[in-house]
């Protein structure tokens, strides 16, 4: 399956193969302010339709992770980071793609506090 997926204003545009079959509520530092509901996905299945120069980038901590943001909007629609294997993963906030109803979605607690 694949969904349509950005930000508020549309600046930020993408499309994202797979199915959703849980995702990720995190209380970190940034994700319990933002109230995202992570995705994860292997990076080449999202295809960004904005150039990479439109994104805003924010990094904290360890800067391992980019978070990326809309700078007309401010809407975050994903984030980039290595997992354990070096492989890139999109972390895709699933309250920015089209058709999906976050109240259907298997949502997974997950500690990154005390990551
Ligand atoms: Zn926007």
């Amino acid at each position: 399956m694949t969904y349509k997926g950005g930000c508020h204003c549309g600046r930020i545009a993408f499309e994202v193969q797979g199915d959703i079959g849980q995702v990720i509520e995190c209380n970190c530092s940034i994700c319990s302010k933002r109230g995202s509901l992570l995705w994860f996905v292997p990076r080449d299945q999202l295809r960004l339709h904005t150039p990479a120069a439109d994104l805003g980038t924010y990094t904290f901590r360890t800067g391992k992770i980019r978070h990326h943001f809309c700078p007309t909007c401010g809407c975050a629609p994903f984030a980039v980071g290595a997992d354990k294997t070096g492989a890139l993963q999109a972390a895709v906030n699933a309250r920015c793609l089209e058709g999906v109803a976050p109240s259907t979605l298997k949502v997974i607690p997950f500690d990154g506090r005390s990551v």
